[in-house]
């Protein structure tokens, strides 16, 4: 099997798959239209094929001889962000984008699930093809708890993000810790309310939250070793309506990251430095920290697949262990927690063609001339986990 002229068959068709998935972008457990183009596509590809998750959809590609089940995963979600590109494909809905390059990765899991499709006769074993919906806010979870890791039992995972800090073509993947655990919390401190000429009657919410806000900065360093990052981040304030009355209390959120094992710890220390601030202002406080992502792991053997697979597609030179540790979640961790799993990324940054733009940014773009690459991973990181096994 000749996969690179495969893929290059089927380039003008990934292409025209992708540009249609960004000119219609969906947003979270919403993607009701590229679901329906995703299961349409694989059932074309004589695979069996199942909804799950509101709009997730799974593709069973059964090999001719029985084996292992290898999971390969798209994220098919967009945002919610104004598109700001000048381009033929450019988002058709209102204040809807695909920001983060979910569109490329549907396209790309599509043609490498034709591509396998094709070639049966010679797969030991299955693959799944899993299209998940609502990446950006918890979608894995779901798709578990409806089963998509049984019947067949998965025993392994891979999944690809494209990235456009990396730069075009080159493959990022490393092992253990690559992608941070987020925990958001809303703090509310109670003070008592007065005039703001008199506080000393009064007990300032506000100033207390100052001090809170800087103390617990020192949790990284002073607390958790310099080496275990970590972010507390502040990002939405809210108290008070008046430049002369101390309002009653003040209300805080953010986000707690951890790019290691350590949160539980972390949190304590959180809630310690919050709990003897307030004590010493004599305020109160209400603290409520929910979980977003966990850590994401890589495990070191399915990561060391990866590398050999890249290193066949595109070369030792195209391999960066480089901006792949990120304070950013993604809930590939769910499966990754689960099963041995590697999450890895394809560059998709180039200055020239204004591919370099952050993920989330109104002119995010890719470069869709890396996306033969990223089938190709698909394809022969699959078959390398099934002949190798
Ligand atoms: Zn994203
Ligand atoms: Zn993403």
């Amino acid at each position: 099997m000749d996969i690179k002229k495969e893929i290059a068959e089927l380039n003008q068709e990934l292409i025209d798959l992708r540009r249609d998935f960004h000119k219609h972008p969906e947003l979270g457990f919403e993607e009701f239209r590229t679901s329906e183009i995703i299961a349409n596509y694989l059932k074309e590809c004589n695979l069996e094929v199942k909804n799950i998750a509101k709009t997730g959809v799974v593709g069973l590609l059964k090999g001719s001889e029985p084996g292992f089940t290898i999971m390969l995963r798209a994220d098919i979600d967009a945002l919610p962000v104004q598109e700001k590109n000048d381009i033929s494909y450019k988002s058709i809905y209102e204040g809807k984008m695909h920001a983060c390059g979910h569109d490329g990765h549907t396209a790309m899991l599509l043609v490498a699930a034709k591509v396998l499709s094709k070639h049966r006769n010679e797969i030991k074993g299955n693959i799944k093809f899993i299209f998940q919906p609502n990446e950006e806010d918890a979608g894995a979870e779901i798709m578990i708890n409806e089963g998509v890791l049984e019947n067949p039992k998965v025993d392994a995972a891979l999944g690809l993000h494209l990235w456009s800090p990396i730069e075009s073509g080159k493959i990022g993947i490393g092992n253990g810790p690559i992608m941070a655990s987020s925990h958001y919390f809303k703090l509310t401190i109670k003070g008592k309310g007065g005039h703001g000429g008199a506080p000393h009657l009064s007990i300032d919410p506000i100033n207390c939250g100052m001090h809170v806000m800087q103390a617990v900065q020192a949790i990284q360093t002073r607390e958790v070793d310099a080496l275990a990052p970590t972010i507390i981040t502040f990002c939405k304030l809210q108290a008070g309506s008046s430049p002369i009355i101390i309002p009653e209390q003040l209300e805080v959120e953010g986000s707690i990251r951890c790019l290691h094992e350590g949160f539980e710890e972390v949190k304590q220390r959180f809630e310690r430095i919050i709990r003897c601030t307030c004590e010493a202002h004599q305020a109160e406080y209400a603290l409520e920290i929910k979980c977003g992502n966990i850590l994401l792991n890589n495990d070191t053997i399915m990561a060391e697949r990866v590398k050999v697979v890249a290193m066949e597609v595109v070369g030792p030179r195209n391999i960066t262990q480089s901006n792949i540790n990120v304070m950013l979640g993604e809930d590939f961790a769910e499966f990754a927690a689960r099963v041995p799993s590697a999450f890895y990324f394809l560059g998709v940054g180039n200055k020239e063609k204004n591919t370099n733009y952050p993920h989330h940014h109104p002119f995010f773009n890719i470069d869709e001339d890396v996306l033969p690459i990223g089938v190709e991973m698909h394809i022969r990181g699959a078959l390398e986990y099934l002949n190798r096994k």
